[in-house]
């Protein structure tokens, strides 16, 4: 097998393993628990709060543990925009909500900003805050996939509670602008959050050096275990808890912690923090590598997203089109050879529906069509991409002679 499908799961190290059947077995201690047999349950958990928040940029008592990339962007979104409308109130109490069972926005509407090409579960969190009366702008990419900060300055107006817009794409690969974004929601007070679970573990981020209130990670990107995901809260933000109960992680997250998930993403992120750097360049070079392959030998191919010698781009992510293929064709064709890729999102795929992510950067249906998403990892080597680039070329041109 050659597995190509890094930006939908990655293969955990076998220090995660190792860690994540430790606490399986001997080490299963209630962190809550106030024996000291829970101390080391407790404090393995601590460590690896210090792990991530080394990675986001952060203290350690502003990294909460969740499930995942999902429940953090959905605590963020929802509990972002109830925290910033309860401010807007305090300044302009027009205002409004009733609470008849959910609570319901009355008088102006608040105004979230986000982006067209987010990942379902910001996208699918905003269309509920439109159903409880919230007004939600949706940016429009280029045709790279850049958001672009003069459009996020231009949408912003005094009814702007939220600001949510993606560090990098999870299926082009494009790195935004994330800085700009955070500095445009400092300066009008608004705040803003960003889902990183395509980043964290993998590019340099500062919190609070990119005025980020709110960033969604997920463990399972960067070779931690699934169901693992963290979600950074900057100190005096406020959310109402999405999960209550007996008040774990302080009060945000309640139920017994995953200590096996969590202490398993903590050696993760222990091992991205040293080796992102070198991991980038290993993986960008392998990546160019297999473009220049493909490219070799195929006509008809079109790189998708930025192009590969800018910095906009994530290292493991090559998204490409080839003309007159349909894109689902050619990977069942490649599974049946045993490489493992994607024609978009793992998380979003089911049904033959053309991805929202290249439906808002390209209008041509037959590229939107013919796309296929190869992402790469550090476990990957120069013979498994040149024997990859080998047999994607020679799939191409199987398709394209059987639909002549
Ligand atoms: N956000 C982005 C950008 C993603 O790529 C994914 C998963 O692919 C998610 C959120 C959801 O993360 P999780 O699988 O941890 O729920």
């Amino acid at each position: 097998m050659i597995y190509l499908d890094n930006a939908a799961t990655t293969m955990p190290y076998g220090k995660v393993v190792e860690a994540v059947t430790g606490c399986l077995g001997e080490d299963y201690g209630n962190p809550s628990a106030s024996y000291s047999f829970a101390h080391e349950a407790r404090s393995s958990v601590w460590k690896a709060r210090e792990a991530l928040a080394l990675l986001a940029g952060s203290d350690a008592d502003e990294i909460y543990f969740t499930s995942g990339g999902t429940e953090s962007d959905n605590t963020a979104v929802y509990g972002g925009a109830m925290y910033g409308l309860s401010k807007l109130r305090n300044t302009a109490p027009s205002f409004s909500i009733t609470h008849d069972r959910h609570p319901y926005i009355c008088g102006p509407k608040p105004s979230v900003i986000t982006s067209k090409i987010e990942h379902p579960a910001v996208l699918n969190s905003m269309t509920r805050l439109e159903d409880m009366g919230f007004e939600v702008i949706r940016l429009d990419p280029d045709s790279e996939g850049r958001i672009s900060p003069s459009d996020v300055s231009n949408a912003v107006s005094d009814r702007t509670v939220l600001i949510s817009i993606m560090h990098a794409n999870n299926e082009i690969g494009t790195i935004e602008d994330i800085a700009s974004f955070g500095r445009i929601a400092r300066e009008h007070g608004i705040l803003f959050h960003t889902d990183a679970v395509q980043t964290l573990g993998h590019e340099h981020i500062d919190v609070k050096e990119m005025n980020i209130d709110l960033l969604s990670g997920s463990g399972h990107k960067f070779h931690g275990p699934k169901g693992t995901g963290i979600l950074y809260v900057r100190r005096g933000i406020r959310l109402d808890p999405f999960i209550v109960g007996g008040g774990q992680e302080n009060g945000f997250r309640s139920g017994t912690e995953n200590v096996p998930g969590i202490v398993g993403m903590g050696v993760a992120a222990d091992i991205a923090a040293r080796c992102m750097d070198s991991d980038r360049q290993y993986i960008s070079a392998l990546r160019d590598r297999l473009f220049k392959r493909i490219s070799e030998k195929t006509a008809g191919v079109f790189l998708n997203g930025c192009s590969l010698d800018t910095g906009n781009r994530l290292a493991g992510n090559l998204h490409l089109s080839f003309s007159g293929v349909e894109g689902t064709s050619l990977l069942i064709r490649l599974d049946m050879r045993g490489i493992c890729c994607s024609t978009g999102s793992a998380c979003s795929q089911g049904g033959d529906r053309p991805s929202h992510v290249m439906s808002a950067v390209c209008k041509d249906s037959e590229r939107i069509r013919g796309s296929l998403r190869l992402s790469l990892s550090k476990f990957n080597t120069e013979s498994e991409i040149d024997a990859a680039a080998e047999q994607i070329s020679e799939e191409v041109s199987f398709l394209r002679s059987v639909s002549d």
